[in-house]
């Protein structure tokens, strides 16, 4: 039996598509209606079963309190992130959520995680592929925008396994794009890919070396798209029907969703045509005829197109590079099917972008590319580094036992990062780095890749040293971790390697470990830094007791101190990390008093305000401690 088919996926905000290899070419497959995309829409239907793409579309209109779209837009993300989305956007959140709580959406009475409707959708195109094969297909290759996060990558990989599929892999999708043109195989340049799809504008600039690529730059408008020209024509042809009709038909859902439909079928056909024609039926017998000129239309969307400009001006500057220097222009998104906004990159760029494969496929054409790649078929290089991504996050243990990440799971590689620490205890010599390799916030629960000690640090008040722990992963896979005290420059540096036996499987369960434990885990780490905090603020108060301010205090103040002082004490030991935090508020607000008069004797007026923990860094169990970089700059 040949080896299980490996699928390419474009999860898209607007539409989502399903490829595979045929041969040498990636093709997509067909949806059951024999069309290539399937508009990324879920609904309920009246039996709560789930609807998706273009079925469910009309639900938007007729029931759209059961439909949802755009979801892309909610992955990862929690309530104080999407704001903006959801005054422009009709998402309606569950009413019981609560804070720190993954987002959940309302379709009809039943709520659903972003990452389930994502899992919908993937799961409808997982039907169309197995039934294009008929066979079943459980792997997938899903393409993420460049700027993704962790967090959205992680809410991809969950709507992957939600849906029943492995996600081998997540892809940037300008990297995607690049690979369904073959750019790999040039080796090195700079490629740039400009795609503008329905509601969202990215630029991407890659730098191709020995084969792999690496984002150098992104930039965008995660409000600009199609919708923009559709909205648009839409008023247009709201103010004629109004004008020149005397119909005010804007409340009239029904109506206004037939002018959405006309006004998108005309902006298509002026992708390939001078001119068309605009023909709705009205209420009321009327009726809304008028010619429009590709022309008339690019006067229009000129506003619209020219916001890409600035974006794309920015990306080069943050790239450090000028539009000469770009050596591949790639087309991405429906909306680049438009001549004049070619026209417009043609400008930009001072090239021709590559345009031979349709703009709305070619990310799901690519992601096809690197499925095949993946499985080892039939365009395999015998680099098999290509774009390779660390699988697990990585990082250091840091005091209390937590784990600090310094290089995110599913970065590209080669990748590196550095984070800034300080010692506990004043006088700390030594400081032990220990190397982790995990998902997990504690570092008990993390693979412990290895240890090093940096020694021989000058003697130091607590939180003075700055130590600079660098990790940088290169092109053939091996982390290389250095530590250095920046004040008196001593260093310290080990190389481990950190997918060196750990099997896919682990690395699996290690990921599903960390959604089993997430919850324990969260609340673990909370325990830590409550009674981290809490020895600070106990500790800085002993010192307060010894100066003079105490003594200015009243006998009332100090009494009030002492008790909550010993109600910190005893709830310290405890498990419960938000009685801790309130005894250290309490406790806090008491010594606000202290603090001032113990700033106010000693120099500084610029810490007015202060509180105590704030007023003196207290002491703690040794282990390097995180700082704000802040602090140093
Ligand atoms: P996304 O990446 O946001 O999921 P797509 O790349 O599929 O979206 O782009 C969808 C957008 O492209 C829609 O606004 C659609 O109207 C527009 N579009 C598709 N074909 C054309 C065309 N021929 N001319 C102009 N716009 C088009
Ligand atoms: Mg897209």
């Amino acid at each position: 039996m040949a080896s299980e088919r490996i699928v390419g996926i474009d999860l898209g905000t607007t539409n989502s598509l399903v490829a595979d290899m045929q041969g040498e070419n990636p093709v997509v497959i067909p949806g059951e209606d024999g069309s290539n995309l399937v508009p990324s829409v879920v609904a309920l239907d009246q039996n709560n079963q789930p609807v998706v793409g273009n079925s469910a579309r009309n639900f938007l209109i007729e029931t759209p309190e059961r439909a949802v779209y755009s979801i892309k837009r909610l992955m990862g993300r929690g309530v104080e992130d999407i704001q903006e989305e959801l005054k422009l956007f009709p998402f309606r959140l569950a009413d019981d959520l609560q804070p720190g709580e993954v987002l959940r959406i309302k379709l009809g009475d039943k709520t659903f995680t972003p990452p389930e409707i994502s899992a919908l959708i993937l799961r409808q195109l997982k039907r169309n592929a197995e039934r294009y094969f008929g066979a079943p297909v459980t792997k997938a290759v899903i393409t993420v925008p460049a700027y993704f996060n962790d967090a959205q990558r992680q809410a991809t990989k969950d709507a992957g396994r939600i849906a029943g599929l492995e996600v081998l892999r997540l892809v940037n999708e300008p990297t995607a794009a690049s690979l369904a043109y073959g750019l790999d195989k040039k080796r090195n340049g700079i490629v740039a890919v400009y795609d503008l799809g329905g509601g969202t504008f990215d630029i991407s600039i890659l730098r191709l070396h020995d084969g792999i690529f690496e984002v150098i730059a992104t930039n965008g408008d995660t409000h600009l798209g199609g919708d923009d020209i559709d909205n648009l024509l839409i008023t247009i042809a709201l103010d004629d029907i109004q004008g020149d009709l005397g119909l005010n038909v804007r409340r009239n859902a029904e109506v206004v969703q037939a002018i959405r439909k006309a006004v998108i079928d005309a902006k298509i056909a002026l992708s390939s045509q001078p001119s068309t024609e605009l023909d709705i039926e009205l209420p009321q017998g009327k009726r809304y005829q008028r010619e429009i000129t590709r022309k008339q239309f690019e006067q229009l969307i000129q506003p619209i197109i020219d916001r890409t400009v600035g974006p794309v001006k920015q990306a080069l500057k943050d790239a450090g590079l000028k539009p000469e220097q770009i050596d591949e222009v790639v087309l991405v998104g429906g909306s680049t099917r438009i001549p004049k906004v070619r026209a417009l990159v043609k400008d930009l760029f001072r090239r021709d972008p590559h345009t031979d494969l349709n703009p709305d496929e070619v990310v799901a054409l690519g992601a096809a590319v690197q499925a095949n790649i993946l499985g080892g078929g039939s365009v395999a290089t015998e680099n098999m580094l290509l774009l390779d991504v660390t699988p697990l996050s990585l990082g250091i243990e840091v005091a209390g036992g937590v784990t600090d990440k310094i290089i995110l799971r599913n970065s590209t590689i080669p990748a590196s990062a550095t984070q800034f620490y300080t010692t506990q205890v004043d006088g700390q010599a030594n400081v032990a780095i220990h190397v982790l390799q995990g998902e997990r916030e504690l570092a008990k629960d993390c693979r412990s890749l290895a240890r090093f000690d940096l020694r021989g640090i000058p003697p130091m008040a607590a939180g003075m040293p700055r130590i600079e722990v660098k990790f940088l992963i290169d092109a053939n896979g091996i982390l290389h971790v250095s530590a250095r005290e920046q004040r008196s420059g001593k260093e310290a540096e080990i190389q481990v390697q950190p997918s060196y036996g750990l099997t896919d499987e682990q690395v699996e369960s290690m990921i599903l470990d960390s959604f089993d434990s997430a919850e324990e885990d969260f609340r673990q780490r909370q325990i830590i830094e409550a009674r981290n905090e809490a020895a600070t603020i106990l500790a800085a108060l002993e010192k307060g007791k010894k100066t003079p301010a105490w003594g200015k205090l009243t006998t009332d103040e100090k009494k009030k101190i002492a008790k909550l002082e010993s109600a910190l004490n005893a709830v310290t030991n405890e498990d419960d990390y938000r009685a801790i935090r309130n005894a250290i508020e309490a406790l806090n607000q008491a010594t606000t008093h202290l603090a001032e008069l113990m700033m106010d004797s000693a120099v500084s007026t610029v810490l007015k305000g202060k509180t105590m923990d704030e007023a003196d860094m207290g002491e703690g169990p040794a282990a390097p401690h995180p700082v704000a970089k802040a602090e140093f700059e």
